[in-house]
């Protein structure tokens, strides 16, 4: 499995992006940054788009790859998420206000996107992989997922505070090898972190005991930038070596 990052950042500054995961070339884990950093040609290949959940900084670019994508492929790409976050992509922003609706263009019949709902704890099957959506712990309705092919499992935390049934699943799969969870604030913002349904390097320590494996590379993602050099000092200060805080345009292969 290969998995490149779009955009790691929970929030967007020069240098810094917002959230997308591309994996194998055709499945979006998330869609906060696609079309400023895929050429024409890269995102004509994305089939698949997995969406955590409907905050702007993890589904803006969405909207600008199907504007872009309009005309140019012939098969439906899926959009899937559990069943009230594609009801909010719909409601929200493809409601022809906002946005067009690209379900419904260029027809009905043969429209650019397809919204696929997906059950909680069910892995389902996309291209070559298989996708479980597992609820986590934001202020607002999220999941997060594991992605497994043949051979690997990973699992991303998409936006999350403390959370449990996600690890219970995770400790379940034999071929995990990778662990992708995020880190918004820095801990002196406990108080913030709690209510928008974050982490802080000391909630990520408490999350990661959870995870019965201590072997498996640990993926940091969605620091705040305007917090880096001192969310980036606590993680370090918890010694843990599993643990690599993750850049833009990086390639991870499992
Ligand atoms: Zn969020
Ligand atoms: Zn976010």
């Amino acid at each position: 499995m290969k998995i490149k990052v779009l955009g790691c950042s929970g929030a967007v500054l020069p240098g810094h992006n917002a959230t997308s995961f591309l994996i194998n070339d055709d499945t979006l884990l998330d869609a906060g940054t696609v079309t400023s950093v895929l050429d024409i040609e890269e995102q004509a290949k994305i089939k698949n788009i997995l969406i955590t959940h409907l905050h702007l900084d993890h589904v803006k670019d969405l909207f600008f790859l199907a504007d872009n994508l309009i005309g140019r492929v012939n098969e439906p790409i899926s959009v899937l998420s559990v069943k009230k976050v594609l009801d909010g992509l719909r409601e929200h922003f493809f409601n022809k206000t906002i946005w067009p609706d690209f379900a419904a263009l260029p027809n009905y019949d043969s429209p650019l996107l397809k919204f696929v709902p997906i059950s909680e704890n069910e892995p389902f099957p996309i291209g070559g992989l298989k996708a479980t959506p597992v609820k986590v712990n934001h202020s607002v309705e999220a999941v997060g997922y594991i992605v497994e092919d043949g051979d690997v499992g990973i699992v991303y935390t998409g936006d999350t505070g403390h959370t449990d049934d996600i690890w219970r699943l995770s400790n379940k799969i034999d071929r995990l090898k990778g662990v992708f969870i995020e880190t918004s604030f820095p801990s002196g913002m406990e108080n913030l972190t709690s209510i928008t349904g974050h982490l802080t390097p000391k909630g990520l320590a408490l999350e990661l005991k959870k995870l019965d494996r201590k072997d498996i590379p640990v993926y940091i993602s969605h620091i705040k930038p305007q917090y880096l050099d001192e969310i980036v000092s606590e993680v370090k200060a918890l010694n843990n070596p599993m643990i690599h805080i993750l850049s833009d345009g990086e390639e991870l292969i499992f």
